[in-house]
């Protein structure tokens, strides 16, 4: 492991996944998609909790511009208003797919939040990616997607990344923050399957790629040119996302995942399904919460 890698919540997620900052609570949010599940972890007071129990698997959180939460679940986009007992409105998409879930999501700098869909048994190309704008509607980005993930734009506002798992690397698109659309997809980088299967990404204020490595027990910086820059390792295989956090959000937090692992494998895996930190000494980009 780097030696720098620190574990900062035991959180033993079945599956950890979509950290992300919210600078007005100073908390970082993730999720345990099937334990259905969003943590909350304040780094500057080191205070676990509370968390918000969800009643659907839950892909990915967003903190609102106007407070509360946006959520990606299985069967849509669930809304909540700020306070103790907040408004809930769920947006359906693919209601009538009890095979697909929601997984990774993230908002783009315009305050969109994209999230797409994968089937429980990731059958190829079952899934699709959504937008939900700022008034709550929907719009199918594209389909044909075997598992959504790794969403995340250049600090420039003009490249979107993307990965769908299914397809062993990571692509862009050219990307237009005052419409929301995408066009021009191309492949940027690949990874081989013996390095583990890209998953979660975050990009720094510099414009490189951290992307998680799902089963290869790393994350990887990639310089905005697509060429291999950094490798940070971890003490457990499943590393599912990552993103910057901490009030200078200089923070690099790793999610991972006990999915499928037995006990002898736990035993050598610590750590697994929790949240790991490192202080790469880049920043991260603000994030951007919902606008809706
Ligand atoms: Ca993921």
């Amino acid at each position: 492991m780097d030696d720098r890698v620190r574990l900062r919540v035991d959180a033993r997620a079945e599956l950890g996944e979509g950290p992300i900052w919210d600078p007005a609570s100073g908390d970082l949010l993730w999720v345990d998609i099937l334990g259905r599940r969003v943590h909350r972890f304040g780094p500057g007071s080191d205070t676990v909790g509370p968390d918000l129990v969800t009643d659907r698997d839950v892909g990915a959180v967003a903190p609102r511009r106007s407070g509360g939460l946006v959520l990606a679940v299985a069967g849509g986009f669930e809304v909540r208003g700020p306070g103790p007992a907040p408004t809930r409105n769920l947006i359906a998409v693919e209601g009538s797919l009890p095979g697909n879930r929601m997984n990774d999501g993230k908002c783009d700098p315009a305050g969109r939040f994209w999230a797409g869909t994968m089937a429980y048994d990731e059958t190829p190309g079952a899934g699709s990616l959504y937008r939900l704008d700022p008034d709550l509607t929907v719009t199918t980005v594209f389909r044909d997607v075997t598992v959504s993930n790794g969403l995340g734009w250049s600090p420039d506002g003009r490249t979107m990344y993307y990965t769908d798992s299914g397809t062993g690397g990571v692509d862009r698109f050219r990307y237009d923050a005052g419409t929301g659309r995408i066009d021009t997809r191309e492949r940027w980088v690949d990874i081989a399957e013996s390095d583990g299967v890209p998953d979660g990404s975050t990009v720094d204020a510099e414009g490189g790629v951290w992307v998680a490595l799902w089963g290869g027990g790393a994350v990887r910086r990639y310089a905005p040119d697509g060429s291999l820059d950094r490798i940070v390792t971890l003490p457990c295989r499943l590393v599912t996302s990552c993103a910057f956090g901490g009030d200078d959000l200089d923070e690099l937090f790793i999610t991972t995942a006990a999915y499928g692992l037995s006990g002898p494998e736990l035993r050598r895996q610590p750590g697994a399904g929790g949240l790991f930190s490192v202080r790469p000494g880049v920043r991260g980009l603000a994030p951007v919460p919902f606008a809706g």
